[in-house]
């Protein structure tokens, strides 16, 4: 796809515009190709011209007073690029991936009725304005908890059984990774340390506390037992909220690992069934079956735990509504606290095409139906919209969206999500966020992406932590 913009600074925003309608495009600067957009300003007239495949489509719109040339070149651009492929975009011309924080801004700026007309002039549906307002709504009250010396810690667990199809993590298979995983698991206790110390000098309050990766339950239970013990004597827990583990492949769930993070009162934790189809779970490399998920989630159930999610993606391989209505008709039966329904991301790839097929509207259409279904199956069954966010590039430009029941909103999404405050983060390709709760402003620090890197700078690792230090003492 090519995108020449003449004589306006609107390019990052048309870019922006035209990804989501052909987010599986690669992005050229010259030449020829199938899809060529031309957006133009000369004096008070904007114009945009689109040609896709044997499809061509121009409007003009001229500026009037007042008239903002980027959300008018933004629109124009929409217009024409809606009509030539008769796709219409859920959110609009709004591409940001926090859509509810956007909303929040917006309200606090013009009141709920103008943020409304707002999100409605950027052409975002009724139905997703409804649902950025409950997710700010719901937010806003978790964000309050928050103080200004607050923090919460990541921890990540880079490692999974095998590798999902769709996988955009950094993630090993044991298969591939399996000599790495205890020397990760001794290094990262040092980094725990590392980090614990800085945090209790500084005066730090811990809030949430969140495993993540890759899934943290491949791990064998002596292995997460000493991780958490380390926390445990590394970091002051009398004010932790929340103390999240994803044990999100079932296949990775076992009675001795569940007591384990019980011991330590680990809080919530994730299964992950993300279908309930056995066929597609094999389509996307799972290797499970959908009576292991419901055997992990009995088992936990058995062990204790009572706030556990369950996550779901619309769109996988293979999948259909119909089938999508099954999974979530079987999650609202086994009644998890908390059901987070994620929308696929596409991952860019080159490949050919015919005409019909680039314009084929049905997976688009499948996703929003499964997204549609699961928010109505949500609110009937009493889970409630409390953290949103958006890829850049996901089918049918849909957002993920967790659901909770009363009381069970996962506090670690939304500190994370909103940015609410300091994040710090252990493990290979975590990310430490600083943040400056009087301007707001936000410092990150790198950890090494993959654990081979993570173990083989390790000293790097630890010493770019005084970041921290200094961050908190300018
Ligand atoms: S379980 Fe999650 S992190 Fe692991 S391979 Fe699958 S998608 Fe990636």
């Amino acid at each position: 796809m090519i995108i020449k913009n003449i004589n306006h600074d609107a390019s990052y925003h048309t870019e922006k515009i035209a990804v989501m309608f052909f987010p599986l495009e690669k992005l050229k600067f010259d030449g020829d190709d199938n899809v060529v957009i031309e957006t133009k300003k000369e004096n008070n007239l904007l114009s945009v011209r689109v040609k896709a495949y044997s499809r061509l489509l121009e409007k003009i719109y001229e500026l009037k007073e007042n008239d903002d040339v980027t959300h008018s070149l933004s629109i124009l651009l929409y217009d024409t690029l809606s009509e030539l492929t008769g796709y219409t975009l859920p959110w609009g011309i709004l591409y940001g991936v926090r859509p509810a924080r956007l909303m929040h801004s917006t309200v606090e700026k013009m009141g709920v009725d103008n943020a409304v007309k707002k999100f409605l002039s950027d052409k975002v549906e009724q139905k997703k304005i409804d649902l950025a307002l409950s997710v700010m709504e719901r937010e806003n009250k978790i964000i309050a908890l928050s103080r200004d010396n607050s923090f919460s810690l990541y921890v990540s667990i880079p490692f999974c059984p095998s590798r999902c199809s769709y996988c955009s993590f950094v993630s090993h298979s044991i298969a591939n990774a399996k000599d790495l995983i205890a020397p990760y698991v001794e290094l990262l206790c040092k980094e725990l340390v590392h980090i614990g110390k800085i945090a209790n000098d500084l005066g730090l309050r811990l809030e949430s506390i969140y495993f993540g990766g890759g899934t943290p339950t491949t791990l064998s239970a002596e292995q997460l037992d000493i991780l958490l013990s380390t926390i445990e004597g590394n970091f002051d827990l009398s004010t932790l909220r929340e103390y999240t583990v994803e044990a999100g492949r079932p296949d990775t769930v076992t009675e001795a690992k569940l007591n384990a993070l019980m011991s330590y009162n680990v809080s919530r934790i994730s299964i992950n069934p993300q279908t309930f189809n056995d066929d597609v779970l094999n389509a996307i490399g799972r290797r499970h079956t959908s009576a292991q998920t419901i055997d992990a989630y009995e088992l936990a159930r058995k062990v204790g735990f009572d706030n556990i999610n369950m996550d779901f993606i619309a769109g996988l391989n293979t999948d259909t509504p119909e089938s999508f209505k099954q999974s979530i008709d079987t999650a609202v039966s086994l009644a998890p606290e908390s059901i987070t329904v994620h929308n696929l991301a596409l991952k860019s790839a080159a490949f050919l095409c015919t005409e019909n097929e680039f314009f084929d509207l049905t997976e688009r259409s499948n996703a929003s139906k499964m997204v549609d279904y699961s928010y109505k199956a949500m609110i009937e069954n009493g889970y409630n919209p409390y953290y949103m966010y958006r890829q850049s590039k996901s089918l049918g430009n849909l957002e993920n969206v967790g659901y909770a029941k009363d009381g069970f909103d996962c506090l670690y999404n939304v500190f994370m999500m909103d940015e609410t405050h300091t994040v710090l983060a252990a493990g290979a390709g975590a990310v430490t966020k600083l943040k400056n709760p009087q301007t707001a402003h936000i410092e990150r620090i790198y950890n090494y992406k993959y654990p081979y890197e993570y173990l083989n700078n390790f000293d790097e690792v630890l010493s770019r932590k005084k970041g921290i230090i200094d961050f908190y003492s300018e």
